[in-house]
């Protein structure tokens, strides 16, 4: 009966079935805890496909129920809340004790359509604190919640989101912001710095421990393997490498790719001062406080393998040296492999061709040198006519200063001749490929001062409605396709959240 219901997605908030695998680990990896009450919350936004996944009815989110609850002031049976402690390199520097200091496990909800952590993100001090208040802003809240259902609907695997529920309490960052809490829904929230906290403390025992847990509650298949936490290396560097191909590919920023910030599933999780490529610049450097640029997009690929360098050596209590350093040259063949695939398909080319790493290379080039606008780029290209002398003038246009653009349209027309590649076949396999709506930030930026200024939230719904269908064209919001407006090159985007 609740199976089917929840099939249906169906159930009511008391119907909804939640145990806490995580909270069965032994105390050192958790502290159970109540969220910190906030004041009279209101609902800011509201998910339905992030509901879907646990099987709640839409119309949950309009009972006052649901703010209180999704804030942490009114707890369901069977929440089972905690803090989930773990450590990490931040900007290359160990940080024993990191997190997670304003997160709290509020159980998984679990049925007929699979078992997802719900998390609350802002919702009030925790023993891991340091010097931290506990809580999330609007601002980020509303970033976090944009960019992961923008991340899911790519097809790019990310944490989701349920619900963004807000309160008036002021917060303090740089200025006085106003406090809010993100649901986050996700299989898991383990990362890479979970096992850095306890193999830096000499904890080996612990560290089996949650591998064992990893495999058996996420990788089962990995059960039977020979080596089964050597598999669950190999398997974490392949899924890693593939992440970072589908967001070199999108043009996604992430900003803050410390070890705490790597999900031991490959999800692209922790959104923070993240961006999407707009004018193309390789060595872009999305975060205003990574000074040194350490995590520049050009620089994603190699962090992400630096990173999972520290995973190994947590893990290495449990596997051979030289078995983890093989595992580890898998790394970049797999992402080499995956980011050509990827960008074949983006250039709608259907065959592999022996120059096609060099074309496009000298595509980026052009990009880059023109600092042409990346998603517009590939968009206009799907409508690209390989007639003699057509103009592609909405292309060319994208490079009106550069010298080069009639030499790589010649070169382009004659790769796709080599495949006797047909204009409207491929404009149909690029479109769903080329997505025309990223999550700009000037985009992200103007539903913020809407929902901040006048509590107005239409603006995220609107954006919600493009993003979670990137690749159609959508009647009347041409607008949210264009390139930032003058105004947004003042725009930045720092670590605080
Ligand atoms: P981040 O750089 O956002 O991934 O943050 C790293 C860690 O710092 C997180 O895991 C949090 O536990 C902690 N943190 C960030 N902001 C706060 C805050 N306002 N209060 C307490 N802890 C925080
Ligand atoms: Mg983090």
């Amino acid at each position: 009966m609740n199976t089917a219901r929840a099939e249906l997605g169906a159930l009511r908030l008391e119907e909804l079935r939640f145990d806490n695998r995580y909270g069965r680990l032994p105390q050192d990896f958790h502290t159970r805890l109540s969220p910190t009450p906030l004041p009279e919350p209101y609902l800011v936004a509201f998910n339905p496909a992030a509901a879907e996944l646990i099987g709640l009815a839409h119309s949950e989110a309009a009972r006052s129920e649901f703010a209180e609850i999704f804030c942490g002031n009114r707890l369901l049976p069977g929440f089972d809340p905690l803090a989930a402690v773990y450590a990490g390199h931040q900007f290359g520097v160990f940080v024993p004790q990191l997190g997670d200091g304003r997160a709290i496990l509020l159980g998984e909800a679990s049925g007929a359509l699979g078992r997802w952590d719900l998390q609350l993100k802002g919702s009030g001090r925790t023993p891991y604190s340091r010097m931290g208040d506990g809580r999330a802003v609007l601002r980020s809240c509303i970033r976090e919640y944009l960019a992961s259902e923008a991340m899911h609907a790519l097809g790019i695997p990310s944490t989701r989101a349920l619900a963004i529920v807000g309160s008036d309490q002021p917060v303090i960052r740089e200025s006085v912001e106003s406090a809010a809490v993100l649901t986050r829904v996700a299989p898991s929230h383990v990362r890479f710095g979970t096992f850095e906290l306890f193999a830096s403390r000499g904890q080996q025992e612990h560290v089996r421990t949650l591998a064992d847990y990893v495999i058996d509650q996420h990788y089962p298949q990995l059960r039977e393997a020979r080596a089964p936490h050597l598999a669950l290396l190999r398997e974490v560097i392949a899924r890693t490498a593939r992440l970072v191909a589908q967001w070199q590919a999108v043009g996604f920023c992430h900003g803050v790719m410390n070890t705490d910030n790597m999900s031991i599933l490959g999800l692209t999780i922790d959104y923070g001062p993240y961006g999407f490529m707009e004018g193309y610049n390789w060595a872009h450097v999305c975060n205003h406080s990574d000074d040194g640029g350490r995590y520049a997009y050009n620089m994603q690929p190699r962090i992400a393998h630096w990173n999972l360098y520290c995973l190994a050596e947590a893990l290495l209590s449990l596997m051979e040296m030289e078995d983890a350093e093989a595992a580890l040259h898998e790394y970049e063949p797999e992402f080499e492999q995956g980011y050509l695939r990827l960008m074949r398909a983006k250039l709608g080319l259907a065959s592999e061709q022996a120059g096609d790493a060099a074309l496009l290379q000298d595509t980026l080039k052009l990009l880059h040198d023109s600092r042409a606008d990346y998603t517009t780029f590939f968009r206009r290209l799907g409508d690209f006519s390989s007639a003699p002398h057509a103009d592609n003038a909405p292309l060319a246009e994208l490079f009106a200063q550069s010298a080069s653009y009639g030499a790589w349209a010649g070169r382009y027309r004659l790769r796709l001749a080599l495949e006797a590649s047909v204009d409207a076949g491929r404009k149909s396999r690029m479109n769903r490929v080329n997505p025309k709506y990223v999550l700009r930030n000037y985009l992200a930026e103007t539903a913020i001062r809407k929902a901040a200024d006048e509590r107005d939230y239409g603006g995220i719904e609107r954006l919600m409605q493009v993003l979670q269908r990137p690749y159609d064209e959508h009647a009347r919001m041409q607008a949210y396709a264009e390139p930032a407006p003058p105004w947004a090159s003042a725009l930045s985007v720092s670590c605080s959240s």
